[in-house]
């Protein structure tokens, strides 16, 4: 069996001293590649040396989160543009990118669309896959995403309506479930209308979770749980169920990966 999560965030403080155990872990649990993914400038800075020291197990994604285009200056948009050019060898997306409506019903901020279309257009220009975040903001982000012509785009935690998931498929899109699919119903009911070439495997640490994760810190080692889960609720074999999302992984990454 083998694991991938290719979503977390390794930049973040609380790993810092941690990586050589999380690796060791994730090793345990037979997580073999994790894609680490930036947040703004600097943590793709530190994204791209982590996955630097740790090539073919650690893969970076940079970019900017939509909660931090707030304080983004100009420069460190142009900055980030340019480190995703400069690097366009060394990492495998641009990520996490997308739109984030914390409170419902309320407009979104003018600022994150016109970041996410900078950032759009630079995968479109590089061909590069994308990561996006749709927290509250799945149907603007499926509206501004066919403007670009990206192929390799992951939803990541997707937790939008079931309604959108035909448009998602049909686009060829991914999805990437987590932790919380142990105990949020809602994503389970998400899950079972995937097929599962779509469907890839992420834990997006530090966040932590509740039921069988409480109290623990976030890591790749989560993996093995969800895909059993994902086992138990599709009711598919589990090895045929981590081989497809192997196989998702180095499709959608474009990575020459010994299955
Ligand atoms: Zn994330």
């Amino acid at each position: 069996m083998k694991y991938v999560d290719v979503h977390i965030h390794l930049s973040n403080a609380i790993y810092h001293d941690r990586i050589e155990a999380i690796l060791r872990e994730s090793e345990d649990a037979q997580v073999v590649s994790i894609v680490s993914s930036a947040e703004d400038y600097q943590t793709s800075l530190e994204t791209l040396r982590i996955s630097q020291k740790y090539p073919a197990r650690i893969y970076a994604a940079i970019g900017i989160h939509p909660n931090n285009t707030q304080l983004l200056t100009e420069s460190e948009l142009d900055k980030t543009i340019q480190l995703i050019e400069e690097n366009r060898l060394n990492i495998v997306a641009i990520g996490e990118i997308g739109l984030d409506r914390r409170i419902p019903e309320t407009e979104i901020d003018e600022n994150q669309i016109s970041i996410l279309n900078v950032l759009l257009q630079a995968a479109e220009n590089l061909g590069l896959p994308v990561i996006i975040h749709s927290r509250g903001a799945a149907s603007e982000v499926l509206e501004i995403l066919p403007s670009y012509n990206i192929s390799k785009v992951m939803l990541h935690w997707y937790s939008g309506s079931l309604d959108l998931i035909p448009k998602i498929i049909g686009r060829g899109y991914s999805l990437s479930v987590g932790p919380s699919i142990l105990y949020a119903k809602y994503l389970q009911d998400i899950v079972i209308k995937v097929p599962l070439e779509k469907i890839l495997t992420e834990t997006d640490g530090p966040v932590s979770y509740r039921g069988p994760f409480k109290g623990r810190l976030t890591s790749p080692s989560f993996i093995p749980e969800i895909v059993n889960f994902v086992h138990d609720i599709t009711r598919k074999d589990l090895e045929e169920i981590s081989t497809q999302i192997f196989r998702n992984f180095t499709e959608f990454f474009s990575l020459d990966l010994d299955a």
